[in-house]
């Protein structure tokens, strides 16, 4: 991919090869991001680009590539294993143990928890395992303290599956 083709604001690649200005942004193609723009990430990674609204290449250190390129580079450099959550994707949720999560939502816990650790990645689990269980038995107001045993049993459900997700990354 041509790196001038793809919106270093927003990072969509050209839906036509002479294309020169992005149709979202009206920025040129190749040019930096304006400066109160927000910054694109990448679904993959949830990573922003950097101020130049690019990133550095893994596969070739020193080298920074557009967010096109970054994700293409996902190939080589998994953030974990997405075919697992593929096969417990029921629509937009996700199967964790006997619960369904919003899978967006669990994806993001998942790769993002596993950097952050301490107080936001607790907060972030917390928050899950009370989805997870007021979806499966009261609906989505009724909160969930005072169930000690599901709450104990969908917080091993999600910290299992975290293994899972990171298990093949050696
Ligand atoms: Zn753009
Ligand atoms: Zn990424």
């Amino acid at each position: 991919m041509v790196a001038s083709q793809v919106c270093r604001q927003c990072g969509t690649a050209s839906p036509r090869p002479d294309a020169t200005i992005c149709r979202r942004c009206g920025l040129p193609y190749g040019a930096a991001p304006r400066a109160d723009a927000a910054l694109a990430a990448c679904p993959v990674c949830y990573r922003d680009t950097d101020d130049d609204g690019l990133l550095e290449s893994r596969a070739m250190p020193g080298r920074r590539h557009d967010l096109q390129e970054h994700i293409a580079e996902h190939e080589r450099f998994p953030v974990g294993d997405d075919e697992l959550l593929e096969t417990l994707r029921r629509g937009d949720r996700l199967q964790v143990g006997r619960w369904l999560a919003p899978f967006d939502v669990v994806r993001r816990y998942l790769v993002t928890g596993a950097l952050d650790g301490g107080r936001r990645r607790s907060l972030q689990h917390d928050a899950i395992v009370t989805a997870m269980a007021q979806l499966s038995r009261w609906g989505t107001s009724v909160p969930v303290v005072g169930d000690q045993p599901e709450w104990v049993e969908a917080r091993a459900a999600l910290a299992d599956l975290m293994e899972r997700y990171h298990r093949r990354r050696v």
